[in-house]
């Protein structure tokens, strides 16, 4: 795995967030501006949306993005390629290593398929952003806009068998992941508040999301 750290200072920041477990970051990035995620405890997995905040019917695809880069992980020097097939960003640092973009988002009806029925009821990744495209009805997104995702910080390795693993996570206290916006861009974070999932270490955690200037 690649290790690249950034040489922006927190303290030059325009905008720092701390995002708790369980809550979402709803924001316009401006193309050139830079943010960070930082994973502040560990292990924690940000399910991640992006749409060119100038026309929401352009968005992060997952499909285009591995097709593009020929490599299923995302790390530094990844270009995150929108369904029309333009760059949207690109990560220019990265201290944890890689990330997913093929697990998908928790939701209620998956929590009950992967680990019980009795736990329909536990806060999902898909709730979050239902909840904040419904208290930001401005943006003019809807469900069908929640699409495939980024888990930033989620360690789903491929098996040799082709299949696909949730595994402890491979990020800690202070690691970082840092993205370049070549357009405007909504950045839509889920922060999980997923409990049966051994990536956060069944313990959700918050993260702090900061912006520089160009
Ligand atoms: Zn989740």
């Amino acid at each position: 795995m690649m290790i690249t750290e950034s040489n922006l200072q927190a303290e030059s920041a325009i905008a720092r967030d701390v995002v708790p477990a369980g809550d979402y970051y709803l924001k316009t990035v401006k193309a050139g501006q830079t943010f960070r995620i930082l994973d502040l405890e560990g292990n924690q997995a940000a399910d991640t949306l992006f749409y060119n905040a100038n026309d929401i019917a352009e968005r992060y695809s997952a499909m285009d993005t591995i097709r593009e880069q020929g490599n299923v992980y995302l790390t530094a020097g990844t270009q995150l390629i929108s369904n029309f097939g333009h760059t949207m960003l690109t990560i220019v640092a990265d201290t944890c290593g890689r990330h997913d973009t093929l697990g998908g988002a928790c939701a209620s009806e998956s929590n009950t398929v992967r680990y019980d029925l009795e736990k329909r009821c536990m806060h999902a990744c898909r709730d979050s952003w239902m909840l904040a495209i419904a208290e930001n009805e401005t943006l003019g997104l809807n469900k069908r806009d929640i699409t495939h995702n980024i888990n930033f910080f989620m360690n789903v390795p491929v098996t040799a068998e082709g299949g696909l693993t949730f595994e402890d996570g491979i990020s800690a206290a202070g690691k970082y992941v840092e993205l370049l916006a070549a357009m405007d861009v909504i950045v839509l974070i889920s922060n999980c508040p997923q409990l049966n999932n051994p990536c956060n270490g069944y313990n959700p955690t918050p993260v702090e999301v900061l912006v520089w200037d160009a």
